[in-house]
């Protein structure tokens, strides 16, 4: 038997015992519920209580990264934005109102821009392939590949090239919130607002913090720190 062929039969054995049925998840809930009750019986009344969140955390919508699994935290504990390959678009009405109500309205002080290796999305935009309505999504992903094309077109291994695009991805998705007026008004109002960036590694489920963090717009380049609004309104003056 070829490894390849080896890669697929374990891939067909995760589809047979993966797949959870309506009903299991039906159950699943009512175990999740009874446990937690087991544990602290008022569990339920204190998350409805409400929430107060440090963390933001923008993630790939990818089954295996789920923030708080990952974190070993617990409902309550961080607010969460999930889409394909974890792509920060300036037009994308979605992230920026999760990211405007966390950074204020929950006064969340750490935002993590979280991707993975082995990502299919990253993997998808390497390729000429075409995939559908997602190819407009993985065209972000593109542009990032185009940015970086001089280091990752001398990555022979299309392993190691697909890794590399994950953890330069996770840095310009980083670098594209500090561009985002939500982002550079907080800073102005408060110094404790962090952007990070990590990258999953899924075969051992370690983090690797890309130390890309930024607290302040100091790196941002001239042409993307914005001035205050009244300044702008007295230029016009
Ligand atoms: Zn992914």
């Amino acid at each position: 038997m070829t490894k390849e062929n080896m890669n697929a039969v374990s891939v067909k054995e995760l589809q047979d015992t993966q797949k959870y049925t309506y009903q299991q998840l039906l159950e699943g809930n009512r175990i999740f519920v009874e446990n937690e009750l087991k544990q602290d019986p008022d569990y339920f009344k204190k998350l409805a209580a409400g929430q107060n969140p440090n963390v933001l955390w923008i993630g790939c919508s990818d089954s295996r990264v789920p923030a708080n699994q990952v974190t070993n935290t617990k409902p309550g504990d961080i607010f969460v934005h999930r889409n394909i390959a974890n792509v920060c678009v300036h037009s994308d009405m979605n992230m920026l109102s999760v990211l405007d109500y966390a950074v204020n309205v929950l006064k969340i002080k750490h935002v993590i821009v979280a991707g993975h290796y082995g990502c299919g999305g990253v993997a998808a935009a390497m390729t000429n392939q075409q995939f559908g309505l997602i190819d407009n999504w993985l065209r972000h992903i593109k542009d990032v590949y185009r940015l970086h094309s001089h280091e990752l077109d001398l990555i022979t291994d299309d392993k190691r090239r697909s890794n590399r695009l994950v953890e330069l991805n996770v840095i310009e998705q980083v670098f594209n919130l500090c561009k985002t007026t939500i982002v550079q008004n907080a800073w102005r109002e408060r110094d404790d607002l962090e952007v990070h960036g990590w990258v999953i590694d899924i075969s051992t489920g370690k983090v690797k913090d890309m130390h890309v963090s930024c607290s302040n717009a100091d790196n941002l380049g001239k042409v993307f720190a914005l001035n205050k609004v009244d300044k702008v309104k007295e230029t016009q003056e």
